[in-house]
């Protein structure tokens, strides 16, 4: 089923003599919303193909890739281990509860042992300790998410000018630009600060998938308000009015910022008139029961 496309109004737009669109990925798959669920598509197909029963990855406490792998263990029947950054604090926050609710089980790595996530060996030492998994990376991107995430835009049946999507990894950005083959403008933004070192890496990543450059995409590296996770008044004022006006929940790690940004953009006069632009609403919304614990947030 594709994800819907939702028109936005507000006074802005029209002064702007802009479109916006919300493309609700986060409406996608009932129990894998978002583009988690378009980033493991492929690789459970692998999974099954290769006839492995487990899955293992990699994430930090309010991680959405571990919550959408554990919940995808559950749909399509493997066992699912989740290695969590950093030592365990009880009791256990929204994420891995859910995670563990599902069936996951955790295991804790300190900081320094995690930094080795993506090395071989280390990889080989876990193979041989929970019985050959099929190992996911941190975030979950790999060619397989990449190719996932093309149908996020070969889903579209809607001429537009401008895709907009928040970048953690760049996989998701990447599927995007790829996907799309050069045609329309791609715009990312980064929620990590100094977003900019994303750039060679989604280059990478487009040259590994299909092995080809293109230039009609951009990073739009300063909306991460102080860097992941960070969250500001003016962000958490947006999210609610954003909510209350269009009934779109966000939540401030990515699509808040993301939308904040093209809002600002649009007031700024970036887009050309006439312009349609799609907004990507990755999900994610399953952080925001974690903001509302730790910092008694309405988000
Ligand atoms: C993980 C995530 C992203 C970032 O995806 P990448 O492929 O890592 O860039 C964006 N939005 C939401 C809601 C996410 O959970």
């Amino acid at each position: 089923m594709p994800a819907p496309l939702q028109q936005l109004r507000h006074p802005l737009l029209d002064q702007q003599n802009v479109e916006l669109w919300v493309k609700r990925e986060d409406l996608l798959h009932p129990a894998l919303p978002g583009n988690k669920w378009r980033k493991l598509k492929y690789n459970l197909q692998e999974a099954k193909r290769q006839q492995k029963s487990t899955l293992l990855t990699f994430g930090g406490a309010y991680s959405n890739h571990i919550a959408a792998v554990a919940a995808a263990g559950e749909e399509f029947g493997f066992r699912t281990i989740g290695m969590i950054r950093g030592e365990e604090h009880l009791p256990l926050n929204p994420t891995l509860r859910f995670a563990i609710s599902k069936g996951m089980e955790l295991h804790y790595l300190s900081r320094e042992v995690y930094r080795q996530k993506d090395a071989p060996d280390f990889l080989q030492q876990l193979s041989g300790q929970f019985q050959e998994p099929f190992i996911l990376p941190e975030g979950g991107t790999n060619m397989l998410a990449v190719k996932g995430c093309t149908e996020i835009v070969t889903d579209i049946d809607m001429k537009y000018d401008y895709i907009c999507c928040a970048s953690g990894t760049g996989g998701t950005l990447a599927g995007i630009i790829a996907g799309l083959k050069g045609e329309k403008q791609v715009l990312g933004f980064p929620a990590l600060k100094g977003g900019a070192f994303l750039r060679p890496e989604i280059e990478q990543l487009l040259q590994n998938y299909s092995g080809r450059h293109f230039d009609n995409w951009e990073l739009i590296t300063n909306y991460h308000f102080g860097g992941y996770a960070k969250v500001k008044p003016e962000l958490l004022t947006f999210m609610q009015q954003f909510r209350e006006r269009h009934q779109v929940t966000l939540e401030p790690v990515y699509t808040g910022k993301m939308m904040f940004g093209v809002f600002d953009l649009v007031a700024k006069g970036f887009f050309p008139e006439g312009a349609r632009i799609i907004a990507v609403h990755t999900g994610g919304l399953q952080g925001n029961a974690g903001f509302r614990e730790r910092l008694g947030l309405e988000v």
